[in-house]
C-alpha cells in the first residue's frame, strides 16, 4: 500500500481498478476483415466521406471567412472529392480486405509521403492538407466504430493522459465515479464539468507510474490523494468516509426549503451553473433560484453534426418549461480557448484564449449564432429564459450581438413563428475591459454576470489551464476585486442586477467577502450549492462594515487578512444553523 499525493480537482471518493485510457486520436485500429464485412466497412467510409464533405461546405459558407481560410478549405474539399483517393480506399477495403480505418490511413499515408518527399514548400503544404483531411475523415469513422470507454463500468477508475470536456460527460454515461488525469487546472472546463457531474478527479499524481493496469486504488478527490493497493485499514477508512458522505447529504437536504438570506435578512439568490441539459433536474432537487449560467457549448462537444435550430429549440424549451417560472440564463456558445469542438473548423491559433473565442467567434460565424438565437427566442415562449453573451469586451460588442438578436426576432415575426422577444439580455463581465466599461454595459444590458474564471485569467495574465502558473491564479487578488467592485458600483447606478457565476462564487471562503462587497446573486456548481447556502445563512451585517470601506489598492497580504476577517465569524459559537459547518 502507498498513499500518493496529487491535486484534487473534484470531490468524490471511489474504490476500483485502475484502467489506462489511450486517446482515440492516436489509436487507429488496423486489422483484416472478411469479404462479407467489406460492404459494411465501405458504407462506413462513404458515410464519413459524406459528413466530411458537408462539414467543409458548411464552413465555406460561414460569414466573414477570410480568403486564406477559403483557399485552405477549398483544397480540403478537393481532397475529399478526389476520385483517385476514393478508388484507392475502396480497393483497400474490398480487395485488400483492410478495415476502414486502416484503409483510409494507408491510402492517405502514401499521398502524404509522396508530397513530403518533394523539397518544395508548396508540396510540403500539400502534405499538411492531406494530413488534416485524413484526421477529419478518420475522426468520423473512429467515432462510429470505436468507443474507448466501452470497457468502463462503475468499478473502473480510468486514468487519462489527456481528457476533453465531452469525454467527461461520457464518463457519466458509464457510471464512472472518479478518474485520474494530468495537467487539469481548477477552473478548466474539464474541472468544472467533473465537479458539476460529481465525478471525483485527482490530477498530476506523484509516482503515478507505480499504478499498473488493474491495480486496486482508492481515489479521494477531496483530500487530493490516491491510495494504491489499499490494505484492510485503508478500506475501512474508505467505507467510513462513504458513510460520512451520506450523513452530510442528509444534513444538507434540511437546507432545501429554508430561505437563502443572511442573518440580517438580506436575500441572496443562489442559482446553478450547468453544462448539460440533464443537470436541469438539480434545480428542483436542490431548490435553487433557477439557472444562472447554462454553458451551451457542451452541446457542441458531442455528436456528429452542429446542433440544428430544431434540436436546440427542443433542448431549451424542455429545460425552461421544467423549471418555469424560475429563470434559466442561456449563454450563447463560448467556443474557443479550451473548448474546441470537432464540429467546427478552427484554424490553429498561437493564443487561443486571446483569439477567436466566445462572442468573437459567433460574430464572425453569425449563422451559428443566428441558429442558436432563433431557437432561444422560440423556446422563450415556454419559460423564463434570459440570454447572455460571453467574452464581451465593451458596449459595442454587446450592441452588435444584440442587433443580431433583434434581426432574428424580426425574421421570426415575418415567418409568423411563435417566439418571445421580451426576454432579458445580458453580458458576461469576464474581460477586464468589460469591467472597466461596466457603466456603459450596465446602461444597455438587462443584467450582468461576472465570470471570475476568465476575469482572473485576463487580469493577471495567467492561463487558467496551466498548472505551471497556477500559483498566480489568485481569485481574490486586489486587482480582480477592484474590477468586481467597479462593476457592482456601476451596475447599482443603473439598477442593473449583477450575479457572480465564476468559480469564486462556488468557493466558500469567498462568499462572505462577496456578500460584504454587495453581491446579491450567486450562480454556483450544484455540488457546492448547500455549502454555499449554509455560508450565506451565517453571514451578517458586520461583513458590510468590514468590507465597505476597504481600500483594494493594496497588497495581497492585506486582502488575505480581509478574507480571513470576513470568514472569522463562522468559527464563533453563535451559529445560525447549528448543523451547518464550513
Ligand atoms: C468564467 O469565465 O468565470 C465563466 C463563468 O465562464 P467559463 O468558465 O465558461 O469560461
Ligand atoms: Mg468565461
Amino acid at each position: 500500500m502507498k498513499t500518493l499525493k496529487g491535486t484534487g480537482i473534484a470531490k468524490g471518493l471511489a474504490f476500483g481498478k485502475a484502467t489506462y485510457i489511450k486517446g482515440i486520436k492516436y489509436e487507429i485500429p488496423a486489422h483484416s476483415i472478411s469479404k462479407e464485412q467489406s460492404a459494411a466497412e465501405l458504407a462506413m467510409f462513404h458515410e464519413a466521406l459524406g459528413k466530411s464533405r458537408l462539414e467543409l461546405q458548411d464552413y465555406l459558407q460561414a460569414d466573414h471567412i477570410s480568403d486564406s481560410e477559403k483557399e485552405i478549405l477549398g483544397t480540403h474539399l478537393e481532397i475529399v472529392n478526389d476520385p483517385d483517393l476514393k478508388e484507392q480506399i475502396t480497393q483497400a477495403i474490398t480487395q485488400d480486405l483492410h478495415n476502414v480505418a486502416k484503409a483510409i490511413n494507408l491510402s492517405f499515408e502514401k499521398a502524404i509521403l509522396f508530397f513530403k518527399s518533394m523539397e518544395n514548400e508548396m508540396f510540403s503544404q500539400r502534405a499538411i492538407d492531406f494530413e488534416d483531411v485524413r484526421k477529419r475523415i478518420l475522426h468520423k469513422v473512429l467515432l462510429q466504430e470505436h468507443d474507448s470507454f466501452a470497457e468502463l463500468d462503475a468499478d473502473s477508475i480510468p486514468i487519462f493522459s489527456e481528457i476533453s470536456p465531452s469525454e467527461v460527460s461520457l464518463l457519466r454515461k458509464h457510471n464512472v465515479r472518479a478518474y485520474l488525469a494530468s495537467g487539469i487546472g481548477q477552473t478548466s472546463h474539464v474541472g468544472i464539468l467533473s465537479r458539476a457531474l460529481n465525478i471525483g478527479c485527482v490530477s498530476n499524481l506523484e509516482d503515478q507510474q507505480l499504478i499498473q493496469e488493474g491495480d486496486y486504488i482508492i481515489v479521494d478527490g477531496e483530500n487530493s490523494l490516491v491510495i494504491w493497493q489499499p490494505n484492510d485499514e485503508a478500506l475501512e477508512y474508505f467505507a467510513q468516509s462513504l458513510q460520512i458522505e451520506d450523513l452530510i447529504l442528509q444534513k444538507e437536504e434540511r437546507l432545501k426549503d429554508i430561505e437563502s438570506s443572511t442573518k440580517d435578512g438580506r436575500q441572496i439568490d443562489i442559482a446553478l451553473n450547468i453544462g448539460l441539459p440533464l443537470e436541469i433536474d438539480q434545480v428542483q432537487e436542490l431548490g435553487s433560484n433557477g439557472v444562472g449560467l447554462f454553458r451551451t457549448e457542451f452541446l457542441f462537444l458531442d455528436g456528429d453534426h452542429l446542433p440544428t435550430e430544431e434540436e436546440q429549440y427542443q433542448v431549451y424549451s424542455e429545460m425552461a418549461a421544467k423549471i418555469a417560472p424560475k429563470p434559466i440564463t442561456i449563454r450563447t456558445f463560448d467556443l474557443g480557448g479550451d473548448k474546441i469542438s470537432h464540429l467546427i473548423h478552427s484554424p490553429h491559433e498561437d493564443n487561443p484564449n486571446l483569439g477567436n473565442r466566445g462572442i468573437r467567434y459567433c460574430l464572425t460565424h453569425s449563422q451559428i449564432l443566428r441558429t442558436q438565437l432563433r431557437a432561444i427566442l422560440r423556446a422563450a415562449v415556454h419559460g423564463n429564459i434570459r440570454i447572455m453573451f460571453p467574452m464581451i469586451i465593451d458596449v459595442d460588442d454587446f450592441l452588435e450581438a444584440k442587433r443580431i438578436l433583434m434581426r432574428c426576432a424580426d425574421d421570426l415575426y415575418d415567418e409568423k413563428a411563435k417566439y418571445n422577444a421580451e426576454i432579458p439580455v445580458g453580458s458576461m463581465i469576464e474581460v477586464p475591459s468589460a469591467a472597466l466599461s461596466s457603466c456603459a454595459l450596465a446602461r444597455e444590458c438587462d443584467f450582468l454576470s461576472i465570470g471570475t474564471n476568465d476575469l482572473v485569467q485576463y487580469t493577471l495574465a495567467v492561463d487558467r489551464n496551466n498548472e505551471a502558473v497556477s500559483r498566480y491564479f489568485i481569485q481574490h487578488h486586489p486587482a480582480v476585486l477592484m474590477l468586481i467592485r467597479a462593476t457592482l458600483i456601476n451596475a447599482a447606478r443603473h439598477n442593473t442586477p449583477v450575479s457572480i457565476c465564476g468559480e469564486m462564487a462556488s468557493t466558500k471562503e469567498y462568499i462572505p467577502l462577496l456578500i460584504g462587497m454587495g453581491v446579491k446573486e450567486l450562480s454556483v456548481n450544484s455540488a457546492v450549492y448547500y455549502e454555499v447556502k449554509s455560508v450565506v445563512r451565517n453571514c451578517d451585517a458586520k461583513l458590510h462594515m468590514i468590507v465597505k470601506n476597504f481600500d483594494f489598492s493594496t497588497s495581497l497580504p492585506k486582502v488575505d487578512e480581509l478574507v480571513y476577517r470576513t470568514l472569522k465569524p463562522y468559527y464563533s459559537s453563535d451559529r445560525r444553523d447549528s448543523n451547518d459547518s464550513l
